[in-house]
């Protein structure tokens, strides 16, 4: 059970991207909004400036859907994982807050990724990839492998960095290709540790 009494009915809330890990905002709540939230799967927050309850993407779309939440300690701020419609600012930035937007650009590749086997364009590689077919992609994360590997013991660091993205990259669209993510590998490294 969440405590509103502490906050004068009102917990404040952060959202974060569930697949970025990105903190896109804080928003406060109160019983009513967290029902709402619950009950419709997407986030409506309760906004003291209009003094009303507000479904964040009301006017704009860009709507922050329900992934998943956490209490924290003492119940009185919840951690609420979305997966965001659209920027979730309202000036059109996907954070409210302008931080390293980059630290986590792996994750947010990923992304691109996957976008890309929703939505195949012609122009993009990825898709192009894809087209070639799991053979080629496999392929490609060996010679990258070697590639990576030549300059390691070989080449300048630049080399190394530049092969290094690319087997990355590579491994990335393999995952996807075989329905993983950079999560589940995560997740077996961390279950891998002592
Ligand atoms: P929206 O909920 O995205 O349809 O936006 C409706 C209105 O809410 C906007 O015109 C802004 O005034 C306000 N708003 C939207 N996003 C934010 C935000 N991230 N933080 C604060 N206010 C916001
Ligand atoms: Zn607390
Ligand atoms: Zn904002
Ligand atoms: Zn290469």
């Amino acid at each position: 059970m969440l405590d509103f009494a502490k906050g004068d009915g009102l917990v404040p809330v952060v959202i974060q991207d569930e697949q970025t890990l990105e903190v896109l905002m804080l928003g406060y709540m109160n019983e009513e909004a967290w029902e709402k939230t619950q009950r419709e799967g997407r986030v409506t927050f309760y906004s003291r400036s209009k003094n009303r309850l507000w479904t964040k993407g009301e006017e704009s779309g860009h709507f922050l859907h329900l992934v998943s939440w956490h209490s924290d300690c003492d119940q009185d701020t919840l951690l609420i994982k979305v997966v965001p419609a659209g920027p979730t600012c309202h000036t059109g930035s996907r954070s409210c807050f302008k931080t390293e937007y980059n630290q986590n650009f792996l994750l947010q590749l990923e992304r691109i990724v996957h976008q890309r086997y929703e939505v195949p364009s012609e122009e993009s590689y990825v898709n192009r990839l894809r087209q070639r077919g799991i053979n080629k992609i496999a392929q490609k994360v060996g010679e990258e492998a070697v590639e990576t590997v030549i300059a390691a013991l070989a080449e300048t660091e630049h080399d190394f960095i530049n092969e290094s993205s690319d087997l990355l990259f590579h491994l990335l669209v393999l995952l996807r290709e075989k329905g993983l993510d950079l999560q589940t590998i995560a997740k077996n490294l961390e279950g891998r540790h002592q």
